[in-house]
């Protein structure tokens, strides 16, 4: 592990600034995912930001009844917040699915939207990998690829984006707040994570110098008709293999507005706008289902190893949207698919 120095930002300008100062300063929050990569020499910050004490752990309401989460929020504070197990149940039981109690009372919002693959080759500094080392080679391109993506992939890179907040985020169209040295600027959610393309070692759209501040959600008509569900190796303490957060909006059984993202399948949780206009007005039934995972699939393509997710993100995107049409969201404690 490289030294490096560490100071506490005592406001978002401090961080800016100590960010604007050093191109090989990171920021550290809760530190799960950081603190990781520091261990395994993944990477060798020069300077690490402190900026646990900045004033931004609170969740407020907006006037239209949608909530401004603070980039330091737990995501344990997240989830059990009664305003988002209310207006956005959809976050909550995302949240839940992921990590350990430990970790999500550690992890910060901000944090989480920003953790980094966890592709094996990533985390193993003796082997190449263009993500951490740009031009150095993707060995999991025939090597060892039963996480990897199936949609949105590139010859340099074909990791998944590991988070479950974020695939809920995505579907719920949230806003990602950010301050910079060029001041305060706003970016949709969809907007925030970049597919891998020639530059994978890029992961989001924010430039370095920008903090994250807040996630903004705004009025919904999903609270009751919404699901978050997870496919993984074993039933806790696992990343996604399929995930699928969907809602669904009906009237008289025919469908007003669907959305659905998919996480564990590509670089960024998958949505696609197009798709889900399609399917305003048809009916809310199985035979539309499996339409909309068709349709979302059309373009999947597996590796080797990972050729068994595009059958089971099949199956998932139908079981999904039966929950959320039901109203019978994936119970996050007993976890037995629903
Ligand atoms: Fe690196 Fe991406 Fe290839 Fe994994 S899939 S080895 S992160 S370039």
């Amino acid at each position: 592990m490289k030294p490096f120095s560490y100071t506490r930002a005592q406001s978002v300008g401090d961080a800016v600034a100590a960010l604007v100062a050093n191109p090989q300063a990171q920021l550290l929050a809760g530190g799960t995912n950081l603190v990781d990569l520091i261990k395994y020499d993944v990477t060798q910050p020069e300077a690490v930001v402190d900026i646990n004490r900045l004033p931004l752990k609170d969740i407020r309401k907006l006037p239209d009844g949608g909530l401004r989460i603070g980039a330091l929020v737990s995501n344990s504070a997240v989830a059990y917040d009664p305003r988002v197990k209310e207006r956005f149940p959809l976050l909550s039981s995302a949240i839940l699915a992921g990590a350990s109690p430990q970790l999500r009372n550690a992890a910060t919002t901000g944090g989480n939207i920003l953790q980094r693959t966890r592709c094996y080759y990533f985390y193993d500094p003796s082997s190449p990998c263009n993500k951490r080392k740009p031009g150095s080679g993707c060995p999991a391109i025939g090597g060892l690829n039963r996480i990897h993506a199936i949609l949105g992939a590139s010859d340099k890179c074909i990791a998944v984006h590991p988070s479950d907040m974020c695939v809920a985020l995505a579907a719920l169209d949230a806003k990602v707040e950010i301050e910079g040295p060029e001041g305060p600027r706003e970016i949709p959610f969809s907007d925030f994570h970049r597919l891998p393309g020639d530059e994978p070692e890029k992961d989001n759209t924010l430039a370095h110098g920008e903090i994250i501040t807040a996630i903004r959600l705004d009025a919904n008509h999903f609270a009751g008709h919404h699901t978050y569900l997870k496919l993984r190796d074993r039933l806790s303490y696992a990343f996604a293999l399929v995930s699928v957060a969907a809602a669904i909006q009906a009237t008289e059984g025919q469908i007003v507005e669907l959305r659905i993202a998919l996480g564990g399948v590509a670089h960024k949780p998958w949505r696609d706008r197009l798709a889900e206009a399609e399917f305003a007005g048809a009916p809310a039934d199985d035979e539309t289902f499996r339409r909309v995972a068709d349709r979302l699939l059309s373009q999947a393509k597996g590796q080797g190893h990972n050729d068994f997710k595009i059958p089971l993100a099949h199956r998932a995107i139908v079981r999904a949207l039966q929950q959320a049409a039901s109203g019978r969201p994936q119970n996050q404690t007993l976890k037995a698919i629903q």
